[in-house]
């Protein structure tokens, strides 16, 4: 081997560097899990219980971080102690803004059943354990790094971003939402107009301890509330009576019981089974899968028959029907003249609320029964798995693991996304960080955490669909 003097070797060295072009630069992903997770243990050890909320705190450690970068942020106090916080990174407007969102306010606690304090944003174990970790701080986290590496990587290296990309931190989603989304689209509606959204409402499972699937939730059920009310005659509880309301409730709501939903497949849940029988790891449920996801009514009925053993798969087959309170008499010993219970009625969209009343009440079959819709919600239309926001989805959770199954996700719970939809937005619900059943458990419970290598993943989960997005 010849021997090189290290001066030309150093020039040699330098000519290499200097003809390589300059390649899209990668964030240093190990600073930046340390900075997503101190902004993290910052924002749990800010108390935002709802009620009262006091998210302004938050608001404001996320408007510290943001402008100290250099983005441009507005902060509002819908109401004494409560905020929203805008901010955006722009683009070069070729194309319409992407929205990432979260809410500030937490659950409650029952501080006796938690192990450590759930302020304390202690780490324990791979774990950041606290009140938000996962609902929804871990994911305002995420979208705060998103826009810091997007500024810092992007925008001051030279680059350009083919949309403006919107933060939104809001109030008040864990109670009426008054102070939240709800707020800002009456009265900041040109801050935060975008073609697509990222909200919370997904998962990122891992089952049998490997990571298996990404659900991008695309569209939810619709809630309403219907009450039963059962009519009899009133009198002293000393002398039985025929038709007494209460039983007459009771009999009436056995048959509710009994009473299932036709099942119903519609394009998201089609794509979710499909897509999900290919990685599934029990083989009877993969066929069951592959069954409702096909076009054949008796398949479709052998496979969901299989799939209603898991209440969560059931429930997005067809519309919902729990009872939630029942209501009746005044005293021990006097027979009332009516009772009431109250069912939470979750409808697949597109279904109607007045067909499962019609439904019932063949169901119950009494003329003394009356049943009837008290508070009726709206249905929101569903955002298109088929867009580049899924598509960039896709792709970013597929660079961080192949194996990923990416699918549209109908969820039985209501977000702030339907309200989005509504008003014209394409909004997608993630929960970027992969978990399994265990930890997702503990969202509203107790001991709620995430492991610390899911808050990485989940946050580049985030950071490179954005940038694929938006490039
Ligand atoms: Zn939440």
């Amino acid at each position: 081997m010849r021997t090189v003097r290290p001066a030309l070797l150093a020039t040699a060295l330098l000519m290499i560097v200097a003809a390589t072009p300059v390649p899209a630069q990668e964030p240093d992903w190990t600073a930046a899990s340390r900075e997503t997770l101190a902004h993290l243990q910052a924002m749990i050890r800010l108390n935002t219980v709802n009620p009262p909320g006091n998210e302004l705190t938050v608001a404001r450690h996320l408007e510290a971080a943001l402008k100290q970068a250099g983005i441009e942020t507005h902060l509002f106090e819908p109401t004494p102690g409560r905020g929203a916080l805008v901010a955006r990174l722009k683009g070069n407007g070729s194309k319409q803004p992407v929205l990432l969102m979260g809410h500030m306010d937490v659950v409650g606690v029952e501080r006796d059943k938690w192990s450590v304090d759930p302020f304390a944003a202690e780490i324990k174990d791979g774990y950041l354990y606290g009140r938000g970790a996962i609902d929804d701080k871990g994911m305002l986290a995420a979208n705060l790094e998103t826009m810091l590496l997007l500024k810092r990587h992007v925008i001051d290296n030279g680059g350009t971003l083919s949309r403006d990309v919107i933060f939104v931190a809001n109030s008040d989603e864990e109670q009426s939402g008054e102070w939240g989304m709800g707020w800002l689209i009456k009265n900041h509606p040109d801050l935060i107009r975008a073609e697509f959204a990222l909200n919370e409402g997904g998962r990122t499972r891992i089952v049998g301890g490997r990571r298996l699937y990404v659900a991008v939730q695309n569209t939810e059920k619709v809630p309403h509330t219907v009450t039963v009310t059962a009519r009899g005659p009133g009198g002293h509880a000393s002398i039985p009576l025929e038709g007494n309301a209460i039983l007459r409730l009771g009999r009436a709501l056995a048959r509710i019981g009994e009473h299932r939903e036709p099942v119903q497949v519609n394009p998201t849940t089609r794509v979710f089974f499909t897509e999900l029988g290919r990685v599934w790891p029990v083989a009877p449920e993969r066929t069951a899968m592959a069954d409702v996801a096909s076009l054949d009514t008796r398949r479709i009925q052998r496979g969901a028959r299989v799939l209603a053993r898991t209440p969560v798969f059931d429930a997005v087959l067809r519309n919902g029907i729990s009872a939630t309170i029942v209501q009746g008499g005044i005293r021990g010993n006097v027979i009332p003249s009516d009772a009431t219970a109250r069912l939470n009625v979750r409808t697949l969209p597109g279904q109607s609320i007045d067909s499962v009343v019609r439904r019932l009440t063949r169901a119950v079959n009494d003329s003394l029964v009356q049943i009837a819709v008290t508070d009726r919600g709206a249905d929101a239309p569903a955002s298109d798995f088929r867009s580049p926001m899924f598509t960039a989805i896709r792709e970013s959770a597929q660079a961080l693991d192949a194996t990923l199954a990416v699918v549209p996700y109908l969820s039985t719970g209501a977000t702030d996304s339907a309200r989005l939809r509504t008003w014209g937005m394409q909004a997608f619900g993630l929960l970027p960080f992969p978990m399994n059943q265990d930890d997702e458990d503990r969202m509203h419970g107790n001991d709620e955490r995430v492991p610390l290598s899911s808050l990485e993943f989940g946050t580049r989960m985030i950071y490179g669909a954005v940038l694929r997005v938006a490039r």
